[in-house]
């Protein structure tokens, strides 16, 4: 479990504690019946509260870590230009060898991508962004 989950849940614990105290407090100078009950009412409310709170905080613990993975598998999926060797016809317009001279030998311009990289990598970056949003968003 992270940090954030165990620091939320020792927080609801030491309220929890604290009423319990105050609870037994009120039992020393004979506070009995419907406060007694309202007491335990109270406190099956925390309990009620607390699963929840812990069942909702390890789901957002689990959805940080699905957003942190799927982060480095996007970081590692930009996709280059397609080259094809064999025949630079069928190369993206758009691709370069390392040396900066063009892999494509057709009539198109070279500023438009046939391959799909420019879209893939677009969407690949705007998710990113997102991505980093929620990550910062969550802390
Ligand atoms: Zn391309």
């Amino acid at each position: 479990m992270s940090d954030s989950v165990e620091q939320a849940l020792e927080a609801v614990d030491a309220e929890a504690d604290g009423s319990a105290e105050e609870m037994e407090a009120d039992a020393i100078v004979g506070a009995v019946g419907p406060t007694a009950a309202i007491g335990i009412g109270q406190v099956h409310a925390k309990l009620v509260y607390r699963a929840h709170l812990e069942r909702v905080l390890r789901d957002a613990a689990s959805l940080r870590a699905l957003l942190e993975h799927m982060r480095e598998v996007l970081v590692e999926s930009h996709q280059a230009h397609d080259i094809v060797d064999e025949d630079c016809w069928y190369s993206c317009p758009k691709a370069t060898y390392k040396d900066g001279s063009s892999a494509y030998c057709g009539e198109d311009p070279r500023d438009v991508c046939f391959c799909g990289a420019d879209k893939w990598n677009a969407q690949r970056d705007a998710l990113l962004t997102e991505i980093d949003a929620e990550l910062r968003r969550e802390g």
